[in-house]
């Protein structure tokens, strides 16, 4: 990228050097120059108002040779996770927008089959290693492996699950691409005008929504939380391109070795998989109102969950937390309890099916994304409810 100013359209109004956050731009001679601080964000190309200021973005030479859509598809035990199906829905949709191909990307060990199911949900490729050494994850054979598959094929988009895994080691395989990558997308699209990928994820705690671009490095990269796409239609019986990576072939080798797996008790609190939540919040005012909201959750055969004011009250433990900084969940219903509805709690639920808030504030902000509002005290409503299935 290179910034270049037209001094004949210069007025030297000053507004960039005002809304350069770098202190780079200065007015020398009656008209704008930047120095060494420049990192070219761009803030000064869109406050100029005679457009004097322009930043060439090398997006055609960057973009050049690369194409296609690739998607990690996680898998667990030879089980492939529901973000692999949530991100192939998501993929599909940009591979149309593109006129290009969907590949999934498949590591691990005995996974037959499993290629079947990515062609099925979507994929026109599935680039398969499978070998007794991916059997278990590590971040330096995976990454090692993913990347050079990329630097091979050069797709122009790669998507991962934002989960432990790919947390761990997506940012990885961008630093060896030398690419930048968006971590925990909500949204994503496609920008007509230039092909580029829109990202679109939540920034300053929550308060604003960035959308985030990567014009001058491919492929562009982006992890999605689970649960905030939706998986795409499954076509039993469709296929695809069967790509088989030869593992040894390549060399690769990790210098760690995964010695055993310990299971995560916390996971027993599945909320990723629960079609029902019900969750409370500070209004429920102590511990006890889960007890009530446990009664409810089983009678619906749901999970609980619950805001982080709760959590933070030390009614409810962590793992149970709804949001920004707990769980992204997507139930078919999603019971607010005497939640307010604060930002950060309502990205991490408010792509759920049906949502019913409990609250006896008529202004909650919780009503506003709410499907059903009932405007009472919990502890009231909620009995009523349990009395109700009961019966
Ligand atoms: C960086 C950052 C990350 C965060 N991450 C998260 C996150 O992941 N998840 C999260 O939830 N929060 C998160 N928060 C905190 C968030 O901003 C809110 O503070 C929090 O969600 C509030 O929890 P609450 O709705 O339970 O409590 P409150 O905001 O206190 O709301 C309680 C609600 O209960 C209602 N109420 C009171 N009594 C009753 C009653 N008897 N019957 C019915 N209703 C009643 C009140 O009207 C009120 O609306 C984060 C904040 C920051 C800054």
């Amino acid at each position: 990228m290179s910034l270049t100013i037209d001094t004949e359209l210069c007025t030297a109004c000053e507004a960039c050097v005002d809304t350069c956050p770098f202190g780079a731009v200065e007015i020398v001679d009656q008209a704008a120059r930047v120095n060494e601080k420049c990192n070219l964000c761009g803030a000064c190309e869109e406050v100029c108002p005679t457009g004097a200021i322009r930043i060439e973005r090398k997006t055609g030479p960057a973009a050049e040779g690369h194409r296609g859509v690739w998607v990690f598809a996680e898998q667990r035990r030879g089980r492939l996770a529901g973000v692999a199906f949530e991100l192939l829905g998501e993929g599909r949709r940009l591979a149309d927008r593109l006129g290009v191909p969907l590949a999934a990307i498949l590591f691990g060990y005995g996974l037959d089959g499993r290629a079947a199911d990515l062609f099925a949900a979507g994929a026109d490729q599935v680039i398969l290693a499978d070998h007794p050494d991916l059997e278990g994850f590590t971040d330096d054979l995976y990454g090692g492996l993913l990347a050079g598959l990329a630097r091979e094929y050069r797709p122009e988009i790669m998507l991962c699950g934002a989960t432990s895994l790919g947390r761990s080691f997506f940012p990885k395989v961008a630093s060896a691409l030398n690419t930048g990558l968006t971590a925990d997308c909500t949204g994503l699209d496609i920008r007509d005008e230039d092909r580029l990928l829109l990202q679109t994820r939540p920034a300053f705690g929550g308060n604003i929504m960035a959308t985030i671009l990567c014009p001058a490095h491919r492929p562009q990269m982006a992890t999605v939380r689970p649960k905030v796409m939706k998986p795409g239609p499954v076509v039993e019986g469709r296929s695809g391109e069967l790509i088989q990576v030869d593992l040894e072939a390549r060399g690769i080798a990790g210098r760690t070795r995964l010695l055993e797996s310990v299971e995560d008790l916390t996971e027993k609190v599945n909320l990723a998989e629960a079609d029902v939540i019900v969750s409370g919040g500070r209004g429920l005012a102590s511990a006890k109102g889960f007890e009530l909201l446990g009664q409810l959750a089983e009678r619906l055969g749901g999970a609980l969950g619950a805001s982080r004011g709760a959590v933070d009250a030390g009614w409810i433990s962590y793992p149970h937390q709804v949001g920004q900084t707990g769980r992204t969940v997507s139930p078919k219903l999603y019971l607010a309890c005497g939640i307010s509805g604060a930002v950060q709690h309502l990205v991490g639920m408010q792509s759920s099916d049906v949502i019913v808030a409990i609250n006896n504030d008529p202004g909650a902000p919780i009503f506003d994304v709410a499907d059903y509002g009932l405007v009472g005290d919990v502890y009231e409503i909620v009995p009523a409810l349990i009395r109700r299935l009961q019966g």
